[in-house]
This record gives structure tokens, C-alpha cells and sequence, in this order.
């Protein structure tokens, strides 16, 4: 039994006429229990006919002359070739239809006295018109989305396209994309059983309707879930089933509302169309119901054609990997370096650390970060340096322990260049703790620095004294390009220099994080200062560089 009251039959019998399909009408008159929409459509249908076609023979001789009358306007409209789009300017407040384009006779059961031959003879010319809905072809508000396209064929295609791409997933969650112009459709009809719908205080608002998004998710979920084998199709989930649907035949059907409404479509970067969905509800919310009815038939024209299904688009949220690494090598930069769109080096430590884990995560990409960076030259050695890895779209998620140490087994034996240790996933919430407090912590180098006199024991004795030296650093030259002019305050907690030869010493450096090494060994042309030319009194340079440790204790350290 179909949950409609008396006071929805007005409506439901207008809509009916109109063709809309039995779960539009059913939205129009806010049926809000899922599971009236969820029998097969042909039920649904046929409850519906019978129940526009009414209790029975309620009706007063009074009525179906009346019935008869509307039936011949319709009738002699239809000869002179104007349908029933023709909509009237100026019947905005009065939300009735244009005399002639009133419904064609409340629906009525065929096998009944019909009020005239004439509607007889409309009913079997014209494709069942007063029957409406289902015999009148593709639904004027939903365009099939809520008629075939609901259904457990629809259902087994759906599922079908989830099993191909070979997800792991434990519940799904399903979208649905919608043309945009089936906004303008659903205004129209709004439009045109308004008053009806108002008069018996089912809607006071197009808002209070069943979204036509609802309805489909309330029939399909259930159907989807059961044809992937029961599993749980929930309102959130890490995995997103997305059916989109288009229907170029009433693309330009809300061009219309450009002209009516230029604020609502300015064109943004990257999209193809102005008319996208946001777009056509603004401009639909704007329009005064006279300027919408000059462009737009109501109720709106019949379709030739459903909608068609795109490609179903599954999407699984991203997750996230965290490890530490060692770089070991004097020629591998963090991350691609490019100079003009050309590569500088042919990989990089983002690289060496992303493949194994794309390919074991089945992955259509990845983002790094890491705490930081280190220059293409420097090494980064100790337990390494904290970074992240966001995996994009993962076919598969699920790794226990063993399984992450064999990845990062692979990722450390793929290249003498860098290790992985510590590799781990991690919720996406984790990742603010690696860049937490990043600029307060404590990091450890090793520099090997050239001096142009000989270096003298007390000279390194007085470096050795040095504690808590506060630098200031004018950003270096060879970042300025791409980091804003400033100067900064970093602090050199203490330092430890040996002795090598007499024109090269060992120093051992703990920082606060953000100083420039290279820089405070060689001044930057006096644009940090105090720089250790300064302090040793001759020109020194720093030849290699070394980061020993990275003090951020995130992520966790697992067991060897
Ligand atoms: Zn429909």
C-alpha cells in the first residue's frame, strides 16, 4: 500500500497527468519513509494508477462536466498546435497553470466510464496521456533516474563496476550526481502543483520535497549492498560509490536562467560549464516565478530519452604512511628537482620512498612531506628524518605489521641512496604532529668546514665554549628566490669542532631548526650574523654537511 492520504491525491493526480513517474510523485507529496520507495517500479506504478484514478465513483455529475470541459480545452490547444509548454506570463502569485494547460481530466481508470469520447480517444491516441507516469514514457522531473535507473539491474551494473576495480573496502558509501537542468524541471513542477500542495499544507516550500537524490539512494543502497554480497552501505565511509547522470538532450534547458540571473553563472577557473548544479539552485531561488514561466513550460515537456549512467566513479579516502629516512648520498634531492620544467636530477628521495608504497597500496598517487628538508648535498644520517606520505585513492589499506616492515624492506634495499625505519600507517590527524613545534626543535649536523689559515687548537677551544649563540639570518641568497626577505632569529645551542689537518676541523652542531648551517659557516656576505668567519677571525667554508638527527619524536619508533 502506497502511504498517500486523500489529501495527496490533488496532487499526485496532477503530477500523474503531467508524467511523473510514481516515486516523483510520492517526493511531491513528502513521503519521507525509505522504504515506500523501495518496491520494483512496476508495483509502485501500478498502486499509484490506481490510486490517482480514485476511490471511485465519489465524483459529482458537477465535477466530471467539468473534467469534460478541461479535457476539450486541452484537446483543441493540442489541434492548434500549442502544447501545454506555452506557459503564460503573469500567472506567477496564481501558481495554476495556463487555462489550456490545465491537466488533461484528473487521471482516471481507463476501464471506468471515461466523462467524454473525446478523452477516451486522447487517452489511446496519445500514449495513455491521462494515465500518466509510467505509460506516458521517461519521468518529466526525474528524466528515468527514479524509473528504470532505480532497479536491480541498475543495482548489479553498479556493483559490477566496484568488483572490477578491486577494492578493499568495509562499507560504502553512495553518491549520486544529477544533471543540473533537472533543477529547472523540478521547479516547474513545484510550480505547478504549488497551490494544491499548499492549499493541504503538504509543502509550504520546494525545500520540504523528497530530494530526488534522496529517493534514489533510499531504493539503491540496499540493492547495491545486497548484489556486493551484504555489505553495509552507511551515510560515511572511506569508500565512496559515485554514480553520475547526464542528459544531453535538456542540456540548454537552463541556459535561461544565465540571462535571467548573470550574478549566479560567473565563470570559474577550471570548470568547464557555469551551469553547474549550485549555480541553476541560485538562480532558481532567485527568479520570480513569472520570468521562469516565460522561459520554462510547466509542467515541463516529456523527454524522448532517460538520462544515461556514466562510468560509476569509486573513490577511497586517502591513507596516510609515516616513516623516518636516511639519505646517504651527496647527489639526491628531497624531491623532484626542476629548473624550468627540466630535471636536475634523475630521482629523488620522495620518489625512491613513493614507488613500493603506490604499487603495494595500489595507489593512483601520492603527497610527501617531511620534517623538514635537507639540501641536494647534504646527508641526512642518525635515525633520520620524519616524513609522511598521503596515498592517493588506495585499492587496498589494510597491512599489519609484517607486511609494512617487508614494504619498507623494499623501499631500503630498491637503492643504496636512502633507508626507511619506523614506517607505519597513520590517521591523517597524526600528520599535525610532525609539523607541530617543527621550528622549536633541536636538530644535530656534522659539518666538515675549510679554513684559509691554520686553525689553532685555543682557536677551537673557544668554539667549543660557545653556548645558546643567537644568529640573526637574513634570508640566504640562494633561497631568496622562492622564500620572502626577512630576518630571522635561530639559536646555535652548542658546537664541537676537531681538529683534522691544519686548514680543515670536524664541527658538530646542535641548532634550533631553520638554521642555515652553510650559511653560519660562511657568513653569507655578512648576512648572518654572527657567522664563524667572524668568531675564528679568518674566511672559512663549509664543505660538507651532514644532518645527524631530527629531534621531532614523531612518528613513534617501532621495534627493530
Ligand atoms: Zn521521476
Amino acid at each position: 500500500m502506497l502511504p498517500l492520504k486523500e489529501k495527496d491525491r490533488p496532487v499526485a493526480q496532477k503530477l500523474w497527468a503531467a508524467g511523473c513517474c510514481a516515486r516523483c510523485v510520492l517526493r511531491f507529496c513528502c513521503v519521507t519513509a525509505p522504504a515506500a520507495y523501495r518496491p520494483p517500479y512496476q508495483d509502485l506504478a501500478e498502486q499509484l494508477r490506481a490510486f490517482v484514478a480514485g476511490p471511485g465513483d465519489d465524483k459529482s455529475q458537477e465535477e466530471e462536466e467539468e473534467e469534460a470541459v478541461a479535457a476539450a480545452a486541452t484537446e483543441l490547444r493540442a489541434e492548434n498546435g500549442r502544447s501545454h509548454d506555452a506557459a503564460v506570463p503573469g500567472s506567477s502569485e496564481d501558481s495554476r497553470p495556463p487555462p489550456g494547460a490545465a491537466e488533461p481530466g484528473p487521471a482516471r481508470d481507463p476501464a471506468q466510464d471515461p466523462p467524454s469520447k473525446r478523452l477516451k480517444l486522447d487517452a489511446a491516441a496519445g500514449g495513455d496521456a491521462a494515465a500518466g507516469g509510467e505509460a506516458a514514457g521517461v519521468c518529466v522531473a526525474c528524466l528515468g533516474v527514479l524509473q528504470g535507473l532505480c532497479s536491480r539491474t541498475h543495482a548489479s551494473k553498479i556493483a559490477e563496476a566496484v568488483r572490477a576495480e578491486q577494492f578493499q573496502f568495509d562499507a560504502i558509501v553512495l553518491s549520486v550526481s544529477l544533471p543540473a537542468q533537472l533543477g529547472v524541471r523540478e521547479h516547474s513542477c513545484w510550480l505547478h502543483v504549488k497551490k494544491e500542495a499548499r492549499e493541504k499544507s503538504m509543502a509550504l516550500d520546494k525545500d520540504d520535497l523528497v530530494q530526488v537524490k534522496e529517493a534514489f539512494k533510499w531504493t539503491m543502497q540496499g540493492l547495491v549492498a545486497r548484489e556486493l554480497g551484504g555489505v553495509a552501505v552507511v551515510a560515511k565511509s572511506a569508500f565512496e560509490v559515485g554514480v553520475e547522470f547526464t542528459h544531453a538532450e535538456t542540456d540548454a534547458d537552463c541556459h535561461f536562467l544565465q540571462a535571467a540571473c548573470p550574478s549566479c553563472f560567473r565563470a570559474a577557473k577550471n570548470k568547464g560549464s557555469v551551469f553547474t548544479r549550485m549555480a541553476v539552485v541560485k538562480a532558481l531561488e532567485k527568479i520570480p516565478d513569472a520570468t521562469f514561466l516565460r522561459h520554462s513550460p510547466c509542467p515541463p515537456a516529456r523527454p524522448a530519452a532517460r538520462c544515461s549512467a556514466q562510468d560509476v566513479q569509486c573513490l577511497h579516502a586517502s591513507v596516510f604512511v609515516a616513516g623516518r629516512y636516511n639519505k646517504f648520498c651527496r647527489s639526491l634531492p628531497q624531491t623532484p628537482w626542476l629548473i624550468d620544467g627540466k630535471r636536475m636530477m634523475e630521482s629523488s628521495v620522495e620518489e625512491l620512498i613513493a614507488a613500493p608504497l603506490v604499487s603495494a597500496f595500489r595507489a593512483d598517487g601520492f603527497n610527501f612531506s617531511a620534517s623538514g628538508r635537507e639540501d641536494v648535498d647534504v646527508r641526512t644520517l642518525g635515525k633520520g628524518r620524519p616524513f609522511a606520505m598521503e596515498l592517493l585513492n588506495p585499492h587496498r589499506f589494510r597491512f599489519n605489521r609484517t607486511e609494512m616492515r617487508q614494504i619498507q624492506e623494499t623501499i631500503s634495499s630498491s637503492s643504496d641512496r636512502i633507508a626507511v625505519r619506523d614506517l607505519q600507517v597513520v590517521s591523517r590527524d597524526c600528520m599535525g604532529h610532525m609539523k607541530e613545534g617543527e621550528e622549536e626543535k633541536t636538530k644535530s649536523y656534522t659539518a666538515l668546514v675549510w679554513t684559509q689559515k691554520e686553525v689553532q687548537e685555543e682557536d677551537l677551544a673557544f668554539i667549543n665554549d660557545i653556548k645558546e649563540l643567537t644568529l640573526d639570518q637574513k634570508t640566504p641568497l640562494r633561497v631568496l628566490h622562492r622564500r620572502a626577505l626577512a630576518v630571522r632569529q635561530r639559536v646555535v645551542h652548542s658546537m664541537s669542532a676537531q681538529l683534522r689537518d691544519p686548514h680543515h676541523f670536524l664541527l658538530e652542531l646542535r641548532t634550533q631548526a631553520g638554521t642555515y648551517i652553510k650559511e653560519f659557516v660562511h657568513g653569507d656576505f655578512g648576512r648572518t650574523r654572527p657567522n664563524l668567519c667572524q668568531l675564528l677571525k679568518m674566511d672559512a667554508d663549509i664543505l660538507e654537511l651532514d644532518v645527524q638527527s631530527v629531534d621531532v619524536d614523531w612518528p613513534p619508533a617501532l621495534p627493530e
